[in-house]
């Protein structure tokens, strides 16, 4: 089935892809080996699993059989030629970061990214002695190039950054980081590979939060790197000596010693080192959603155009931010990069800044107000006041996140429903809104 997968149709590949049949008993799910560590026949065997001469399990914090299952079916379905799965998006962003920089070296960033993400390279790295900078205008490859450094190991972005669903012009981004000898790590979470493969597209390594579209449930945390195997690593011998220089007791290099999968060696590697080790229960779950991500991703992204053309001509919705709509500035991409779909989360701005957003987000019936996406259910968050609180408001007004607007993550409930819910909570925001211009509250 793996050999052949990449020929096969996603919907098919979601279900079928780096499975293998386990054991005497044939189950037809992946089993949840939920075990931290796996026995040794006999000496020798415990010493040819530390030395690598044997690829057998050993401690779940470096492998287990139900987390690299997942792995090769996130890998196929990004056409990557491997995953490490780690324990939440974070860690999969943290991972990668710690596996390419040193102190003094430079990470250069779309200013339009997650703000967890944001928040680990401004602050976290810069106390390990990693410069951070941000690119305000994320599509232009100029303004990326100006921002390149001589200690810059790698350029990050998202495909589908939240709440703005601004498309990035990923094989724009890609051939400049190419021209300066720099691999490009693109954040896949919101586009999922059903909407977007970016590897396909030049980036070199794809991360996701699996807690979100992948497991699709909003019942577990996980996180996967997923890399191409075509940057060369060794090729400015400065740039990554831990790639490329330092030599183990083999005497060899990672690159020497695992060619292609260099980079993803490394990975597995730091997230041993580091821990952030995800469960096999978690790993079985995320699986288990992926069965169906093609089929919630393009209803979900289906419902979210439906519903942000209806609320783009509401009269108490000053704009949307939705990629799908002929009205954003990001159309144009959209229909290049994502033509299944837009994804399910945009952004929705009420008149009345803060206290209309108030008003709207407590009157809903149905959506979930919560801090997550990529859930079955419908979810609404104010980002001024909860992810980006840590913004000042001329940081959030450079980022086009005014006091009225909401991010709504759309789920698989019956779009008619979900349009009724927002009917009758924009009602409120302009009941409101008429009993104080009338004096009334
Ligand atoms: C949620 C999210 C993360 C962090 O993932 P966790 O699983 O919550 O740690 C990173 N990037 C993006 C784009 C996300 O939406």
């Amino acid at each position: 089935m793996t050999e052949s997968a990449g020929r096969l149709g996603f919907s098919t590949r979601q279900l079928h892809a780096g499975a293998e049949a386990h054991g005497p008993h044939r189950p037809r799910a992946t089993p949840i080996y939920l075990t931290a560590g796996f026995e040794f026949d006999d000496f020798d065997q415990g010493h040819a699993r530390f030395a690598g001469t044997d690829d057998g399990f050993s401690y779940t914090r470096v492998g287990n059989p139900t987390n690299a299952a997942a792995e090769r079916r996130i890998a196929d379905l990004e056409s990557g030629i491997g995953a490490v799965l780690v324990g939440s998006g974070q860690a999969a962003v943290a991972t990668t970061l710690l596996s390419l920089v040193r102190a003094g070296d430079h990470v250069l960033s779309s200013s339009s990214i997650y703000e967890g993400t944001r928040e680990l390279l401004r602050d976290d790295l810069a106390r390990l002695g990693v410069d951070v900078d941000f690119v305000e205008e994320p599509n232009s490859p100029d303004a990326w190039e100006a921002g390149i450094r001589p200690r810059t190991r790698l350029l990050f972005a998202e495909s589908i950054p939240n709440p703005k669903n601004d498309v990035l012009d990923i094989a724009a981004i890609a051939a400049l980081a190419h021209a300066h000898g720099l691999p490009l790590v693109v954040d896949n979470t919101l586009a999922t590979p059903y909407l977007v493969r970016p590897l396909e597209h030049g980036a070199d390594v794809v991360v996701h939060s699996a807690s979100k579209f992948l497991a699709g449930h909003g019942t577990v945390l996980g996180g996967v790197i997923v890399d191409n195997g075509r940057f060369d690593w060794a090729e400015r011998t400065d740039a990554y000596p831990q790639l490329s220089q330092e030599r183990g007791p083999d005497g060899l290099t990672v690159v020497e010693r695992s060619g292609r999968s260099a980079f993803l060696d490394f990975a597995r590697r730091t997230a041993m080192r580091y821990g952030p080790a995800p469960s096999p229960l978690n790993a079985f779950l995320i699986l288990q959603g992926i069965e169906t991500l093609s089929l919630r991703v393009q209803r979900q992204s289906e419902t979210a155009l439906k519903l942000a053309r209806w609320l783009e001509q509401h009269s108490a919705v000053e704009s949307v931010d939705y990629s799908g709509l002929e009205s954003s500035l990001h159309h144009d991409l959209a229909r290049r990069y994502l033509p299944r779909g837009q994804g399910s989360v945009f952004a929705v701005t009420v008149r009345g800044g803060r206290t209309a957003a108030r008003t709207f987000t407590d009157a809903l019936r149905i959506f979930t107000r919560m801090t997550h996406l990529g859930d079955v259910r419908s979810l609404v968050l104010h980002p001024a006041t909860t992810t980006h609180v840590l913004r000042d408001s001329q940081q959030l007004a450079a980022s086009g996140i005014g006091e009225g607007l909401l991010r709504l993550s759309i789920g698989l409930e019956d779009p008619d429903d979900l349009i009724a819910d927002l009917d009758q909570a924009l009602a409120s925001v302009t009941a409101a809104s008429l009993l104080r211009e009338a004096g009334i509250v």
